[in-house]
């Protein structure tokens, strides 16, 4: 008799990371991941290869140093974090500790994947609201969650979309909700918005205890490679995830990196400056060719594909693959019409351009 997993652990999809390369084509242009195109701090290089001597040694189990820095940079208290293997752990830990077999969990309708595998690993259900204009509708979330649902996740802003809503729109979702649902706010790509009516949320985790903040060192740091991230929540939530935990989920050299990558004011603001600049050409040129972008205020645009046939998305990625332009397509989320592309280096955005220019053309 074959060794049974756990019910519903079988009908999962494992998650499929951006591809990596273009098969003959040497050097492409990776973006298709979302990381930074400047790489990370070289401040963080040099304390991960500092931590190569101590590599016998086990981390600090609380991650200290690590949170420490992390308050300091942000103005928050150390009592209110903690640390994970990217924030996709901070995820993984919230449905292990939240969620029962049958709970609801509500989604916006293009969240990113990683809910669904929460979800999907405590045999939770999951609902989708539908979205208006690629972005998520408060109204059509708050009508999904009705009152008995555990966990409403919403990235702000969202990937694969781009797009994010207001302050004003957030608060409204939480106060509609019911107290014993909890509001999960994955704010990866946080550093990245520069739009007035726009916060992150750490304000409202600050003043209730019904919110948790995700955030990571994968976009804005560059340091993918390392997975690292952490959440900002109430004591109570804090205390819940620290008994789920694995006891060295952060490794010593993640600590290391980590707390010299936020200390590095300089980094953030290049690369959330290069990504400003490469955005808006992306967006304009890649518009300008006659498709539809969607607003983005993250490091990559959502790009809409006619359904004609030699002008498809699956056709764009395939010439754009032979073009050593590695781009990640997004049917999985329910968009196969659409491609996203990661904001590059000057060199790759042209690149990009030229190629999507041919390609229409043709
Ligand atoms: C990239 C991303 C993350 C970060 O994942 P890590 O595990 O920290 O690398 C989280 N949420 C969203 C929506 C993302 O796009």
């Amino acid at each position: 008799m074959a060794i049974e997993p756990r019910a519903g652990i079988l009908d999962i999809q494992p998650y499929k990371p951006g591809a990596a390369d273009a098969p003959g084509v040497a050097n492409p242009a990776k973006l298709s991941s979302n990381e930074n195109a400047l790489g990370c701090s070289l401040k963080a290089v040099k304390a991960f290869e500092t931590a190569a001597s101590r590599l016998h040694r086990y981390p600090d189990g609380g991650a200290s140093r690590l949170r420490d820095a992390i308050a300091r940079e942000e103005g928050i208290d150390a009592d209110h974090i903690v640390c994970g293997t990217g924030s996709d752990e901070i995820l993984q830990l919230l449905g292990r500790a939240y969620l029962n077999p049958g709970d609801k969990v509500v989604q916006s309708q293009y969240g990113f994947l990683v809910y669904r595998l929460v979800a999907m690993q405590s045999c939770a259900r999951l609902v989708s609201a539908p979205e208006r204009g690629y972005t998520t509708d408060v109204d059509a979330v708050i009508a999904a969650a009705g009152d008995d649902t555990r966990i409403v996740f919403i990235a702000n802003p969202n990937n694969p979309t781009g797009t994010y809503i207001s302050d004003a729109e957030i608060r409204r979702l939480r106060d509609a909700l019911p107290p014993t649902t909890l509001l999960v706010i994955d704010a990866a790509y946080t550093e990245f918005v520069d739009a007035e009516d726009y916060d992150s949320g750490m304000a409202l985790a600050r003043e209730r205890d019904d919110v948790i903040v995700t955030r990571t060192f994968s976009k804005i740091h560059g340091l993918a490679g390392l997975r690292l991230g952490w959440g900002y929540g109430s004591k109570a939530i804090i205390d819940v995830l620290n008994r789920v935990r694995g006891p060295f989920n952060v490794n010593l050299p993640a600590i290391e990196a980590g707390a010299a990558a936020i200390a590095d004011r300089d980094f953030m603001q290049r690369s959330a400056q290069h990504n400003a600049t490469w955005v808006d050409f992306l967006r304009q040129q890649i518009g300008g060719l006659g498709l539809e972008v969607t607003p983005s205020v993250c490091n990559f645009v959502l790009v809409h594909f006619p359904q004609t046939a030699g002008k498809t998305a699956a056709d764009a990625d395939a010439f754009l693959t032979r073009n050593g332009l590695i781009v990640r397509g997004v049917a999985p989320y329910g968009l196969p019409d659409a491609l996203r592309i990661t904001v590059g280096k000057e060199a790759d955005n042209r690149r990009l351009v030229d190629a999507l220019t041919e390609f229409m053309g043709q």
